[in-house]
């Protein structure tokens, strides 16, 4: 029910964070794991870490928001391993600011690296999932596709823009045994993070009062939720929205 052995994985944004929290689950239930990121010598450095676990992987560079590049991504990933059967769009940015000081380029760049590139990588993969006889597409949000925030319109707009996406996607290609969900984390310590505690005053205690968990998230928290979502265990359920938030949201 949860062996992906056999099976192909592209995570974009796998060298770090959440992604490689993921990467570390699809890896370990037996899927070839295509680290999809920019900075090759932490791609690299994830690769390393996955094989020395056991597990099989490869860094193929991506910058998610260019069309060109998110192509040779998919075509070399068929290339060298033959098929492609899940995709974690899981790359994100985040630029935060007040709306009023938001430039254009800032507000295209969010929505470039954050949504248009779930768009440009399920459409790549689509013709080789499709021909696999089906596949497994996995969607990062955010709390932020939830709530609102004063400083952070892009990230917002990008995440819930993901949510809708995500339930149309899972309409498209059902037919062809494609699922495709979404996944909301909750406040999870990454470099992200420790950027958004450096610049938004008394975040980590708003997070910590929060959260009915009482931590913050850890990258290792993903691990199960990738694996589910990418396995035969997961066959009936498509345009779900899960958070993996210790509770955050649910808290009235
Ligand atoms: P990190 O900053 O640790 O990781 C971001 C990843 O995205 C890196 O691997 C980075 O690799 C990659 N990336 C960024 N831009 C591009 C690009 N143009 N092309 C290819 N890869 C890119 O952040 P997190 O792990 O925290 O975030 C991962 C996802 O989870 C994001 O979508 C984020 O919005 C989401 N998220 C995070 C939360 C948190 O609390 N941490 C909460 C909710 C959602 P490289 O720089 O090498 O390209």
């Amino acid at each position: 029910m949860f062996d992906l052995k056999g099976k192909v994985a592209i995570v974009t944004g796998g060298n770090g964070g959440i992604g490689l929290g993921m990467a570390r689950g699809l890896a370990g239930a037996g899927a070839r794991v295509v680290v999809a990121a920019r900075n090759q010598e932490k791609s690299r450095a994830a690769v390393r870490e996955l094989e020395k676990a056991g597990g099989q992987a490869l860094a193929i560079a991506v910058d998610v928001a260019d069309e060109a590049s998110v192509q040779a991504l998919v075509r070399s990933t068929v290339e060298q391993c033959g098929r492609l059967d899940i995709l974690v769009n899981n790359a994100g940015i985040n630029i935060r600011k007040q709306p009023q000081d938001y430039t254009l380029a800032e507000w295209r760049q969010v929505l470039d690296t954050n949504l248009t590139s779930a768009f440009l990588c399920s459409r790549a993969a689509y013709p080789p999932m499709k021909a696999g006889g089906g596949g497994k597409i996995v969607n990062i949000g955010s709390m932020m596709s939830i709530f609102g925030a004063s400083f952070t319109p892009a990230y917002a707009a990008s995440k819930g823009g993901i949510v809708q996406l995500t339930k149309s996607l899972a309409t498209a290609w059902a037919k062809d045994h494609i699922q495709v969900n979404a996944v909301l984390p909750g406040w999870i310590d990454t470099d992200l993070t420790q950027a958004a505690r450096r610049q938004v005053a008394g975040l980590n205690e708003n997070v910590l009062r929060r959260t009915p968990a009482g931590r913050w998230g850890a990258i290792d928290d993903f691990a199960g939720i990738a694996v589910f979502l990418a396995a035969p265990a997961s066959d009936f359920i498509t345009g779900a929205v899960i958070t993996v938030d210790g509770g955050y949201s649910i808290q009235g």
